[in-house]
């Protein structure tokens, strides 16, 4: 089917109290296998494209430095990748755009077919978040696009969303700026943080969603609560990839029981980012180490190179470049050393995601997913007036 907006997924995970992971992808194999496994659980699948990462796809080794003409071509590049599989797929796609800045890229990614967009104004002040927020809305729900909006900052470094401390979102305020904008999702800061440094012992303040849930069932208004900087960082993946000669330290994420019990708070999305690049790396460490002749290898064996080098990065964009045209556009790959890595990019995703699919409770959910199309939402939206 065409991919789909988010908010039927944020309607049924409203209703029947689930939430889907969001998952962030950089290469055509990882979007592939994120695919593949939510069919394989009958989840509704959310794709994420982040400003950097479609600067990655957009060939820029140098993702930090991309230019917006980098990131307009990376973005088109995963489009296409998704667009094409989604046709033939089964279950609920959504390509969401992750912490779009300013007017001017987020309206980039709706013109080049994303189905929904952040818009991340949470470093403003309420009243200019506010003004942000909803400027984006009515040019996306127009259009049928779901938006995410933010309120609050979270603590940590997630490409270049920076942010020295956290400051908790007041419930109080989550009534009113759904209400002057218009959003579908908010992403709310709770205790969550970005990147794999979160700290021993994360603790929630599920209150914090209980309450903005509260007010806005007694205000009659829809809205679920987004968690950002949840990756959950499995331990048991640090400890492989450090046994077999990688130097991760310090990295922790947020206890999957945490997130489990704020699902039922009014959590219904879940950005998970790091949870992949750990798995992958795991899984293309271990090919190297496992096969050692694929270190002298023509086509993959640059990738152990830079590996090797930066033993202390789990990043796959770190170690990916000598292969990088291979995977950001799609295409035939007839080199079997080049196979093999691919293979272990998916595996990794497999892994990663499919665990959350099940803790997160989204398995099964796909065929309770209401399959409406853009322009259908868009009416809905023209007659609530929103
Ligand atoms: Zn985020």
């Amino acid at each position: 089917m065409p991919l789909v907006p988010l908010r039927p997924l944020l309607e049924a995970s409203y209703r029947y109290g689930f939430a889907h992971g969001a998952f962030n992808v950089n290469t055509v194999a990882q979007a592939d296998a994120v695919i593949e496994i939510h069919e394989t659980f009958r989840s509704a699948a959310i794709l994420q494209g982040a400003d950097l990462a479609n600067a990655f796809m957009g060939g820029r080794a140098d993702f930090m430095n991309g230019t917006v003409e980098d990131k307009r071509i990376g973005a088109k590049r995963i489009m296409d990748a998704v667009q094409s599989v989604s046709e033939n797929s089964p279950i609920p796609i959504v390509m969401h755009l992750d912490h779009g800045k300013d007017v001017e890229s987020i309206k980039a990614a709706i013109e080049g077919g994303y189905t929904s967009v952040m818009v991340d104004g949470s470093s403003l002040s309420f009243d200019d978040n506010v003004e942000l927020t909803r400027e984006i809305v009515k040019y996306a729900h127009e259009r049928g696009v779901t938006v995410e909006g933010e309120l609050g900052i979270l603590a940590g470094v997630e490409d270049d969303v920076f942010s020295e401390e956290s400051t908790y979102t007041n419930p109080m305020k989550v009534c009113e700026f759904f209400r002057k904008t218009g959003v579908d999702c908010l992403a709310i800061s709770y205790g969550t943080k970005h990147g794999a440094v979160k700290g021993k012992n994360v603790k929630l303040r599920k209150e914090i969603a209980i309450a903005a849930m509260e007010n806005l069932k007694h205000e009659g208004i829809f809205g679920v609560l987004v968690s950002h900087g949840s990756s959950t960082v499995p331990q048991y993946m640090v400890e492989e990839i450090n046994a077999m000669g990688g130097q991760i330290s310090n990295a922790h994420g947020v206890p999957i029981s945490e997130l489990k019990q704020v699902i039922p708070c009014g959590i219904g999305k879940i950005n998970v980012d790091t949870d992949i690049r750990l798995s992958v790396t795991r899984y293309v460490r271990e090919l190297f180490v496992k096969n050692p002749s694929l270190k002298e290898s023509k086509s993959i064996g640059g990738v152990w190179e830079l590996m090797e080098s930066k033993a202390d990065q789990f990043d796959p964009r770190v170690y990916l470049p000598p292969v990088m045209e291979s995977l950001i556009v799609r295409k035939e790959i007839t080199d079997i050393d080049l196979l093999k890595l691919v293979d272990c990019i998916k595996r990794g995703v497999h892994e990663a995601v499919g665990t959350l699919i099940v803790e997160f409770g989204s398995a099964g959910y796909a065929p309770k997913i209401e399959p409406v199309t853009l322009e259908e939402m868009a009416d809905r939206y023209r007659k609530a007036g929103i």
